[in-house]
């Protein structure tokens, strides 16, 4: 968390902190604190897309690059050009199982192999079977989603489906963008991460097939882009449950479905909660905005998130213009994207990736200050594992009063720095990587 290791009171005995305070804190000189987001910004915001649907590369992306506003990507991989693995069914071959249905009713005991296998039994049209009783399988109305099994499978014996292979809309969607696309944009510091293969209704799964589904995406987006956008994932259709996210938590590190942390507290698109008081030292709040969401309200999800500090604001958009679900018209997101950047002086607009290292860092950093000879030796380091994270983190640190001028080297790099003031006195803000080389703080 965030402190100052040398005047943190819970550090002990009072003669303890006396002795380093003498040394460090008078008049706060030398006090440091890890700012609560990167900048020392007073709120986040995570610019989101779902599916990959074409028109988001070629109309949201280039708008997004004018204005300077990173993004994350969840794709679809399956459909994306050059990918090596694509849909399929993990079991036992599907002509025993459609075999099978014939005498054997759907129950709990086979629902999750139909169900997996649905989209995959050689004919077209199946695969709005599985999205369906996925849904309902989930949402406890099992009944109804056996049922549901049993027509399909009825129709299949009965050869009223056309032979072929055809996906669900979200993949067909998503058909036109190359991972050599992607690999520019990633170099262009957009977080493309993973909505698995196919956009499958993972609660209708078996584990084999979810498996499939999340492991193979997290494996083609490594071989095609590299081990850093494995970090982040949103399984399709925002689901919670719990057999999924048990097994997608131990694929992703980052899931924007749900991301139990003591320190965050979430918000889900379906809920009317406000982000305030948090009462953790964080709240994800995960905003949906639909084709007739007004740009007042969207505004004004903005304006809650500059206003408080410790706001995470996720905006999770889906089709642009006419492609995709509840698409965004163009000119709308223009506005409403110009009106994001307009608030940069009070927001920190940053990949889902980036948001969540940065607040895991922090939340499990230590940082210490020394004064040596006139300058302040600053070390910060983190319990987490150090090649997922590896975000610079910003420290807060407050300098004597004498100092008109400051500059902070670490390893080779010297820069200089604002000094700034609040009501405590004279501070500077500044980038410190953590674990790494002490940096050193130098005034005159
Ligand atoms: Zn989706």
């Amino acid at each position: 968390m965030s402190s100052n290791f040398a005047c943190r009171p819970s550090m002990g005995p009072i003669f303890l902190i006396a002795i380093f305070c003498a040394g460090v804190c008078r008049g706060q000189s030398g006090n440091t604190s890890i700012t609560e987001w990167q900048y020392g910004k007073n709120g986040a915001v995570s610019i989101t897309y779902d599916d990959a649907s074409r028109n988001q590369f070629t109309r949201a992306l280039p708008l997004m690059e004018r204005l300077k506003l990173p993004a994350t990507f969840f794709v679809i991989t399956g459909p994306i050009t050059g990918s090596q693995y694509h849909g399929k069914f993990v079991g036992r071959p599907v002509q025993q199982i459609i075999n099978e249905t014939a005498t054997v009713p759907t129950d709990e005991r086979n629902f999750l192999e139909r169900c997996s296998a649905a989209g995959y039994l050689g004919y077209t049209g199946t695969i709005s079977y599985h999205t369906r009783a996925g849904g309902l399988y989930s949402s406890g109305k099992k009944e109804h989603a056996y049922r549901l099994m049993d027509t399909l499978y009825a129709k299949v014996r009965h050869g009223d489906f056309a032979p072929g292979y055809e996906p669900c809309p979200e993949y067909k969607e998503a058909v036109g963008s190359s991972w050599d696309d992607f690999r520019k944009d990633v170099a262009n510091g957009y977080e493309i991460a993973s909505h698995s293969i196919t956009h499958a209704t993972m609660p209708g799964l078996d584990e084999a097939n979810i498996k499939y589904e999340l492991e193979k995406s997290k494996e083609e987006i490594k071989n095609q882009l590299g081990d850093k956008y494995t970090f982040s994932a949103e399984v399709p259709y925002g689901y919670e449950d719990d057999k999924v996210m048990q097994i997608a938590y131990k694929i992703y590190p980052a899931l924007r479905n749900r991301m139990p942390e003591p320190f965050l507290k979430e918000i889900d698109r379906a809920s009317r909660m406000l982000p305030h008081p948090a009462e953790r030292d964080y709240v994800q709040w995960q905003r949906g905005p639909l084709s007739k969401t007004s740009l007042t309200l969207m505004k004004s999800w903005v304006d809650t998130t500059c206003d408080n500090k410790d706001v995470w604001l996720v905006l999770v958009f889906h089709g642009i213009d006419s492609l995709g679900w509840e698409p965004t018209p163009m000119g709308k997101l223009e506005e409403y994207l110009e009106f994001i950047k307009d608030r940069q002086d009070k927001l920190w607009v940053a990949s889902f990736g980036d948001a969540t290292r940065y607040m895991r860092e922090r939340e499990h950093a230590r940082v210490s200050t020394k004064k040596d000879n006139g300058t302040f030796q600053v070390s910060l380091t983190h319990s987490l594992d150090k090649k997922m994270y590896d975000l610079p983190l910003t420290l807060k640190t407050y300098i004597p009063a004498t100092w008109s001028k400051a500059t902070v080297s670490q390893g080779k790099i010297t820069q200089p720095l604002e000094v700034q003031r609040d009501e405590k006195g004279n501070f500077v803000l500044y980038q410190v990587k953590p674990n790494d080389a002490t940096a050193v703080l130098a005034g005159s």
